[in-house]
């Protein structure tokens, strides 16, 4: 039996673990490591921010996975010594013969002066519980949302953040008593596709959102709930923040990250292999060059599924990784479009809009029900 660890149980290692178990269960043992009871789809924290669906109803209980030769344990990653693939855990040790580091990215709220005094966020599961708690007791003002740092997951969140607060503004009556802005570093919502940004662009100036590209804000003044900024200053009454990204400690400790881009695990583009014999990495952890998000997470695990079998069973190297997946943007109204990217196919990345549309609405519900019986099993 070959071994496979697995760290990370989210988008990738799910993926990952998925795949070697429908092509190759009874030619390789998979363990599958993750500190979390549960996993919850990026897009869920929307909907326990939006849509009034509680944390347990958006986490999928580990203890549900049942894939043939796959095991889960829960236990948190303390140490990785990439050069013999010796992982320490809180509770055991693994030399396994692959390695697939899936660790994701982490927050650094602390990056940014006075966001963790005066900002909210909803990019973790608590962050979207507090920030809904918090709306509920806003009863008008300005209310800034702000790029503080790129890379960050999923581009569109941030235009999908304002769409959906107009609608639930609008709905508590309070939009007239609102100004709302969206702030970002980048020079448009997302750069590789124009149709893209210009459709979320025109749904912003639709509904009065006010859109400031190529700006950060660099700190917040708790005192006075300033947003310090090089282009002028801006007060608000509520600041909800895309925090700094980073990989997790124990990985940046592993010295996977050495010679990768910006501090991220470097990888072959091709393969997702690691300078290291039998390491991979996948995921948002990872420096290919593709955005953070889920659906390319799955895409590199995919690739390093086929790359460990062409291992096992010899014959010619699979397909490289191309960095394709379909990304679904909230537009509001319950309407959601969808962006086809591929990255990495051709000479530049091309990512054309669908929609929006109910119809893909109802594609995105579709997409997680699909993921979920892949993953967890029948
Ligand atoms: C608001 C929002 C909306 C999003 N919408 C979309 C979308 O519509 N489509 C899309 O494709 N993507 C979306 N994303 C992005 C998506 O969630 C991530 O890009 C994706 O989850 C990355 O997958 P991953 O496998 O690399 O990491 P993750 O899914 O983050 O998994 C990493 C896992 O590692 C575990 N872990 C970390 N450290 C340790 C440790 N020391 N020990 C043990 N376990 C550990 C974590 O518990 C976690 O389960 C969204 C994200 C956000 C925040």
């Amino acid at each position: 039996m070959h071994t496979v660890l697995i760290l990370g149980a989210g988008f990738g290692g799910l993926e990952l673990a998925a795949s070697l178990s429908e092509s190759v269960p009874d030619e390789v043992r998979v363990t599958l490591v993750d500190q979390a009871d549960g996993f919850v789809f990026g897009f869920s924290k929307i909907d326990v921010l939006f849509r009034g669906r509680s944390v347990d109803e958006v986490r999928i209980p580990y203890a549900d996975l049942d894939r043939p030769g796959v095991e889960f344990r829960r236990e948190t990653v303390t140490s990785i010594e990439p050069r013999t693939r010796r992982v320490v855990t809180d509770r055991s040790e693994y030399q396994p013969d692959t390695l697939v580091v899936a660790l994701g990215a982490e927050y650094d709220p602390g990056a940014t002066p006075g966001f963790v005094e005066d900002g909210h966020e909803y990019y973790s599961v608590a962050g979207a519980g507090r920030l809904r708690d918090r709306l509920r007791s806003f009863t008008g003002g300005t209310i800034l949302i702000g790029v503080l740092s790129v890379p960050f997951k999923c581009p569109p969140a941030p235009y999908e953040g304002a769409l959906m607060l107009h609608d639930e503004l609008v709905r508590r009556g309070l939009r007239d008593a609102t100004d709302l802005r969206v702030i970002s570093p980048m020079p448009s919502p997302i750069p590789v596709s124009e149709s893209t940004s210009a459709a979320l662009v025109q749904a912003l100036t639709d509904r009065g959102i006010g859109y400031t590209p190529g700006s950060r804000v660099r700190a917040l003044d708790p005192a006075t709930h300033t947003a310090l900024n090089r282009t002028g200053d801006l007060r608000y009454d509520l600041f909800i923040g895309i925090p700094r990204h980073t990989v997790p400690r124990v990985v940046a400790e592993s010295g996977l990250t050495e010679g990768g881009a910006d501090g991220w695990i470097h990888v072959d583009p091709a393969t997702l292999a690691t300078p290291y014999p039998g390491v991979y990495a996948v995921g948002d952890c990872a420096d290919a060059p593709v955005p953070r998000a889920g659906v390319f997470a799955e895409n590199a695990a995919r690739t390093v599924a086929a790359n460990i079998v062409a291992a096992l069973h010899g014959g010619p190297p699979p397909d490289r990784y191309r960095g394709q997946g379909s990304c679904y943007i909230e537009f509001g109204d319950g309407l959601v479009g969808k962006v086809d990217a591929d990255f990495l196919s051709g000479p530049a990345p091309v990512a054309p809009l669908y929609g929006p549309s109910a119809e893909l609405a109802r594609e995105k519900e579709q997409f997680a029900i699909d993921r979920r019986k892949r993953w967890f099993g029948p």
